[in-house]
């Protein structure tokens, strides 16, 4: 199976699809090698999350000091780049992909606005056959996705939804002019990370504003604020430290790991950690109090409560208050969202939660919003409705492997992977932050730079030894598999309707996509079978297999 068009074929060492933090980065160190890069991005520029996602009060949840390439791409970068506030607003994270664009002269091997529409395993060539959506075509020995867990938006078939009269925007794809809502009556439907974010962003300036909830979440304080020069200035003279404890630690976040059972202190004892968390803020609630919170239903419970008790000390309208407190799923099992005034919003006037749970939207009308109970009329419509994770993007770029097999066929009863970053029948593939690796489940910064160093490190390793072709063999890839989906079972993880399941999307095949063991071990475990000689792996050149052996 070939890739056609009348356009003469470009040939490169590596095609990367993505233009995000993780294609930046496999660019660079690409090119430090010495190899031929393109890069395809179906976007107008660099940036992907922080290009598409322009919604008011979009930021990040990581700390901003925590959210960058690290000294690893570029001590000098890191040294140089100062944020301003806690959690940095998306103008100023985009403002910081475009800068480092800028300052390695990125941009010349990248084309843009251009979407990689085929990408076909060549078994006589060796090299991978790309074919984009403007007809150009390109053929690569390498090909690296870093298409991004959460970049195609989910907009779900409400019966009538093209007939609405007014405007309507999907988070992900929102225009680069902005949107004034002065006056206006939104509908904002969902209630994850992104609508946490919106709501209390543009609460003051709508006329009136319904958020539609299907499913409350445990959402916890960001406590964003402008950040301090003199914290900044310690913090760098840390950077190598901190950037270390990054890496080892299981969610690439320098917090302090948890040695105690919530069930092994007293409630007063419990209730003190949780409020210590809860005053710091962010990931710290799940990630820094007790060791069990994933595993022990009961051990969970005592942090959910906490959450809903906090709620029910903001909201001052207890029956809003209970609809918004989460009963239905354990704390963390589905993605807490960092809220800025979520909460304390709820108390005004002119903010009204609906609850989708019990009077599901029936349809999209001309005028607004039908649910069982009635219409609600609206200039506007958010859909703040999430995405396709992680396999979305995977899957709509006609990815086919040896003998022409589709990776969508491939993956119809799920990924299935070796580390998550290669899959069998498909050499010389890797899958940036794909499925069955740490990704989602971590600070992405530090599980992008431990994809992107393995990649290149794996490539130059491939390079120095003469061989051309690296693939999994069938056997590492169902150990991989299985205990990928047994640490995920120990957990209470795929209990929740999560994305992180695949549960928001009708159809989408349920089982646990990111991998749950932590980004420390897991990089451990990546490091032992690259010094192993890419233990797993079966390596060949010119086609003659040198080596294969399991791990
Ligand atoms: P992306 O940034 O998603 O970039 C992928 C790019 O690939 C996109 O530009 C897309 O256009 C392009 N692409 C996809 N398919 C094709 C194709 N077929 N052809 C050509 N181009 C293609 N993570 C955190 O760790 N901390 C945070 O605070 C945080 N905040 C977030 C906020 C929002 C609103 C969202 C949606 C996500 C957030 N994330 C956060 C996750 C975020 O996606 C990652 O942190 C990171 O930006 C991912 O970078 P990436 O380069 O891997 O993917
Ligand atoms: P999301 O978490 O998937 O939330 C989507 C919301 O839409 C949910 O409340 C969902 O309800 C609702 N929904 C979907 N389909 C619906 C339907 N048919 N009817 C009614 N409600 C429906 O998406 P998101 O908020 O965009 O966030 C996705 C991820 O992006 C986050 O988890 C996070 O990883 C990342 N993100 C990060 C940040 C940040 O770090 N700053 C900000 C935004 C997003 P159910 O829960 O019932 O399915």
């Amino acid at each position: 199976m070939t890739v056609t068009s009348g356009k003469p074929t470009e040939e490169f060492d590596a095609v990367v699809v993505g233009a995000g933090f993780s294609g930046l980065y496999m660019l660079h160190r690409l090119r430090e090698l010495g190899l031929s890069v393109r890069v395809f991005e179906a976007a107008g520029d660099v940036g992907g999350t922080w290009y598409w996602n322009r919604y008011p009060g979009a930021r990040c949840d990581s700390e901003s000091i925590y959210y960058v390439f690290s000294d690893h791409f570029s001590e000098e970068l890191l040294e140089d780049w100062t944020w301003s506030e806690r959690y940095a607003a998306q103008p100023e994270i985009l403002g910081y992909l475009q800068h480092v664009a800028d300052r390695f002269d990125l941009r010349k091997d990248i084309r843009f606005d251009t979407r990689v529409t085929a990408a076909v395993y060549d078994e006589a060539t060796n090299r991978w056959e790309i074919g984009t959506d403007g007809g150009g075509r390109a053929t690569a020995r390498f090909l690296i996705t870093a298409v991004g867990c959460l970049s195609v938006a989910n907009l779900p078939e409400f019966p009538g939804r093209d007939t609405f009269e007014g405007a309507s925007h999907h988070t992900g794809h929102w225009p680069h002019e902005g949107v004034d809502f002065t006056g206006q009556r939104v509908a904002v439907i969902g209630t994850g990370a992104t609508s946490v974010q919106i709501v209390p962003e543009i609460a003051d300036d709508v006329e009136h504003l319904y958020v539609f909830q299907r499913t409350p979440n445990y959402d916890i304080p960001g406590w964003n604020r402008p950040l301090d020069q003199e914290y900044v200035r310690t913090t760098k003279e840390t950077y190598k430290q901190l950037w270390q404890r990054m890496r080892e630690s299981p969610l690439g976040l320098p917090y302090d790991v948890p040695e105690r059972s919530a069930l092994e202190v007293g409630p007063d004892e419990r209730r003190r950690v949780y409020e210590v968390a809860w005053g710091k803020g962010g990931f710290r609630l799940g990630g820094e109090t007790f060791t069990d919170l994933l595993t022990d239903e009961e051990a969970n419970e005592t942090a959910s409560e906490f959450v809903r008790s906090k709620i029910r000390e903001i909201v001052h309208d207890p029956e809003v208050a209970e609809l918004l407190a989460p009963k239905d799923h354990p704390f963390f099992t589905k993605r807490p969202p960092l809220e800025h005034g979520y909460y304390e919003a709820f108390n005004r006037e002119n903010v009204e939660l609906v609850d989708v749970r019990r009077s599901p939207i029936e349809e999209i009308t001309p005028r607004g919003v039908r649910t069982r109970d009635g219409e609600y009329e609206v200039d506007a419509i958010i859909y703040a409705t999430g995405f396709d994770a992680m396999t979305g993007a995977l899957f709509r770029m006609g990815i086919r492997g040896r003998g022409g097999v589709p990776l969508t066929e491939k993956w119809a009863e799920g990924p299935r992977s070796y580390l998550g970053l290669a899959t069998h029948g498909f050499p010389n593939l890797f899958t940036l932050t794909g499925p069955q690796s740490p990704s989602v489940l971590t600070n992405m910064t530090a599980a992008i730079e431990q994809h992107v160093d393995w990649v290149a490190d794996c490539i130059r390793y491939l390079r120095e030894h003469d061989l051309d072709r690296i693939e999994p063999l069938p056997e590492a890839e169902d150990d991989w598999v299985a205990h990928h989906t047994e640490v995920g079972d120990a957990t209470l993880l795929p209990r929740a309707n999560s994305w992180w399941v695949g549960a928001n999307i009708p159809g989408k095949r349920r089982t646990l996509y990111p991998y749950l063991g932590g980004l420390g071990t897991y990089r451990e475990r990546c490091d032992a079978v690259a010094a192993n000689g890419y233990e797993g792996f079966a390596l060949s050149s010119n086609g003659e297999e040198l080596r294969s052996h399991l791990a």
